[in-house]
């Protein structure tokens, strides 16, 4: 039986057997992963020759929680422009290979988005194997856990920086930062940035207008704008919509008290009229249907497959959900075949990592640092570079997110211009020190 197929309970287990931690690292001249402990050879070989989701990533991590027992990982991709950032993932699987394949997926995609951004950051994912029954939901338990994911983030001497992400608050991220430095997206109330959803609904905002600018088809003035969720990323992008002078926005929400409460404040805001609120059912895809100028997935990933692609009545698809293609290797041709234009999710919602990836060099009212991201001017602007991965895609004939993969790739390649490859040399000190032998 392979170690992919066992559950992260019976993976920790052996791990402990072993002393509790681990490592598989990416050996550039012989071109594959070498593994800390002789039980992960076999592990470390499946994985260098896997096609679908390895990319020669830098670094695999795994710990024990010494006191819960958890299965602690952290994935580092590409750390040529700065440490592996990314959030932290706390989320039941079934097997390793799950998990295993989620980190590498994602820490890749973090290298991307990051440098698509233009942050002096690399690409990292943390992910925490969610125990079985219900002590994940018990507070003191997770101060224990999150404590611990801090305690096994310090031990790694920076080469990944962990940050929020699905099944992770606020409070956990506190309780992160009360064992290492390399967290970001903590609490304001230690210092961090605090909410994102504004900026990130800002930059998906300039997104469509990148896209719109794209096609000839002027401004968001008059547009209608049609999108699956009103949560908090979308509430704020109603509200830069109605800013920008929208004629229309039709959103879906399976939550009938938010949108209650959203008709109140569009309504005294005297924006009624312009705003559609439908209830729907948790199976309802009615909105992907719905004639509009831009269409924007704001609520769950994996919403756009052979079941709503067929349905889309809008030339331009742009949102904040992550991971908007149901299969990433064949929706978005399915899009481009439709002649939909797709802004990858990974160019539009940026700005959730943006805002909070710098937060340690202090805050300034209307950062330029953030700002810049919303202009016209700067190479990386969100709307910038949505143009020009649009106009690549065009000009070499293939979908939108080969485009972002291309220009996000050639961006990896540059050093950061002060620390260099300092991930590389962190990991061969780990790995002199013996960590995880
Ligand atoms: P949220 O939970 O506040 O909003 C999601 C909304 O979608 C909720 O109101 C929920 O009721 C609704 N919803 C769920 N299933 C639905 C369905 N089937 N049909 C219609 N509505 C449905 O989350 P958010 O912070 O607004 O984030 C929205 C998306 O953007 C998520 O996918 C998130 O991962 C992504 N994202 C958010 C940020 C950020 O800064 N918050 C940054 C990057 C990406």
């Amino acid at each position: 039986m392979s170690l992919l197929d066992l559950d992260p309970v019976a993976f920790a287990a052996r791990l402990n057997e072993q002393g509790g931690r681990a490592c598989l690292t990416w050996d550039a001249e012989q071109r594959r992963l070498v593994a800390s402990q002789p039980w992960l050879e076999e592990l470390a070989a499946e994985l260098s020759l896997d096609e679908r989701d390895f990319n020669g990533h830098e670094g695999l991590f795994f710990a024990v929680g010494p006191e819960t027992g958890a299965l602690h990982t952290a994935f580092v991709h590409n750390t040529v422009r700065g440490q592996g950032a990314g959030g932290l993932r706390h989320w039941p699987y079934a097997r390793m290979e799950g998990l295993i394949r989620d980190g590498l997926r994602l820490s890749e995609g973090m290298s991307r988005k990051n440098a698509l951004a233009g942050l002096w950051w690399g690409g990292g994912k943390g992910i925490v194997a969610r125990q079985s029954g219900d002590r994940y939901r018990d507070p003191a338990y997770r101060r224990q856990l999150y404590r611990e994911y801090g305690a096994f983030t310090t031990s790694l001497r920076g080469v990944y920086v962990t940050a929020e992400d699905v099944g992770t608050t606020p409070p956990d991220l506190a309780a992160v930062f009360e064992t290492t430095r390399f967290a970001t997206c903590v609490p304001a109330a230690v210092g961090g940035s605090g909410n994102p959803s504004g900026a990130t609904a800002k930059g998906v905002v300039c997104a469509m207008e990148g896209a719109l600018d794209h096609l000839g088809k002027g401004s968001l003035e008059g547009k209608t704008v049609a999108m699956q969720g009103a949560g908090n990323v979308a509430t704020f992008m109603m509200e830069e919509l109605l800013a920008r002078g929208v004629a229309k926005i039709v959103a879906t929400d399976i939550n009938a008290e938010r949108l209650d409460q959203l008709r109140a404040q569009f309504a005294e805001a005297g924006a009624g009229a312009r705003v559609e609120l439908r209830l729907s059912e948790r199976g309802d895809l009615s909105i992907f249907a719905e004639p509009c100028d831009v269409l924007a997935p704001n609520a769950l990933g994996g919403v756009l497959g052979p079941e709503t692609i067929p349905m889309i009545q809008a030339p331009i698809v742009c949102g904040a959900a992550n991971n908007q293609l149901l299969d990433d290797r064949r929706d978005d041709s399915a899009l481009a075949e439709r002649g939909i234009v797709y802004v990858p999710d990974f160019a539009a919602n940026r700005m959730g990592i943006v805002n909070c990836a710098n937060e340690q060099y202090g805050k300034i009212p209307d950062d330029p640092a953030i700002e810049r991201h919303f202009g016209r001017e700067w190479d990386n602007a969100v709307f910038v570079i949505t143009k020009r991965i649009l106009e690549l895609a065009a000009a070499e004939g293939v979908t939108s997110s080969t485009a972002a993969n291309r220009l996000a790739d050639e961006f990896c390649t540059v050093p950061h211009p002060i620390w260099g490859h300092r991930g590389k040399a962190i990991v061969a000190g780990l790995l002199a020190d013996g960590w995880g032998a």
